[in-house]
């Protein structure tokens, strides 16, 4: 009896890997030409100053609704990584949000910063400093609108190519933020030894915050600490008022998330915050 029972355990496990395969497999093919078809589109979400609650910039967000299977980028950017597909939607991504962010400059003289997302791979290659200088001289924007999302994974990558593509777009003049800060290494030297000028507290910290006293003050603790070396702090998935409320106490310098606004389409940027004379 245990052993049919372990058997039949065993076939379950089986076909959940199975099914994970195969959708894995098609997400792959799918990649492939992905680019070419058109198939992805950028969502644009506000980052907002936390005293004036006025738009200063926006994270660029991929979304792929023409993929057969619904799937957001936390599935198939790791996946593009593993394929070398991301090199490809990295540079797309590149081009659209910088071509999009000089429209908006051109059309409503704004000064919004635009944040992009950069992969741990595509921080490794060689074209990617010159990619991105060449956007920018081709679309007009000054490298300071321009940040870079880096995460800690991909500055612990001790390649010397990483270290070396950091340093140079910091010389370009871009800004860089490390993403996700707060859920893996959390590294006071990741924040000393590398040209980081924004740090994004990750929007895992808010929630335990709200419901564990301990948890608070450790989101406090790293908020101090990170004002104390005069980075700018950016607090990503604020939800509620009280959480709005804790990010002003903490000094936060800016925040984004789903109590202000959703990742939503260029028009409905434009519409919602740019189009008011
Ligand atoms: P991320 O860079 O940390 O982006 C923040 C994620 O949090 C986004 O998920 C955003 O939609 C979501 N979010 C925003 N406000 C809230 C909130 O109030 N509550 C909650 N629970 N979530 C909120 P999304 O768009 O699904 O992207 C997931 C991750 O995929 C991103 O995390 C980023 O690491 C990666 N990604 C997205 N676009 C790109 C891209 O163009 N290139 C690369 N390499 N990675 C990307
Ligand atoms: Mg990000
Ligand atoms: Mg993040
Ligand atoms: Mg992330």
């Amino acid at each position: 009896r245990a052993k049919k029972k372990g058997r039949n355990q065993l076939c379950f496990f089986e076909a959940a890997m199975q099914e994970q395969f195969s959708r894995n497999y098609l997400i792959e093919t799918e990649l492939k030409g992905a680019v070419t078809r058109q198939d992805f589109q950028l969502h644009y979400q506000p980052v907002l100053d936390a005293i004036s609650s006025k738009i200063v910039g926006v994270e660029a967000l991929i979304r792929w609704p023409n993929c057969s299977v619904k799937c957001f980028p936390d599935e198939f950017i790791p996946i593009a990584e593993q394929s070398g597909e991301i090199n490809e939607i990295g540079e797309w991504v590149l081009d659209s949000a910088i071509s999009q962010l000089s429209a908006w400059h051109q059309n409503f003289g704004c000064t919004l910063t635009m944040a992009v997302n950069i992969s741990a791979v595509q921080l490794g290659s060689a074209a990617l400093v010159s990619v991105i200088e060449s956007l920018l001289a081709k679309y007009h924007v000054a490298a300071e609108f321009l940040v870079l999302e880096l995460t800690e994974t991909a500055l612990l990558n001790q390649d010397e190519n990483n270290n070396k593509h950091i340093t140079l777009l910091c010389e370009l003049g871009c800004k860089l933020a490390l993403d996700d800060f707060g859920t893996g290494f959390s590294s006071l030297s990741h924040l000393v030894n590398y040209p980081i000028n924004i740090v994004k507290l990750d929007k895992s910290l808010l929630p335990v915050a709200d419901t564990d006293i301990r948890h608070m003050k450790i989101v406090k603790g790293i908020a101090a600490m990170v004002n104390i070396i005069d980075l700018h702090i950016v607090a990503e998935g604020v939800e509620t008022e009280f959480q709005r409320d804790l990010c002003n106490k903490l000094k936060v310098n800016e925040l984004q998330g789903y109590f202000f606004d959703k990742p939503m389409s260029g028009a409905d940027i434009e519409q919602r915050w740019l189009n008011r004379g």
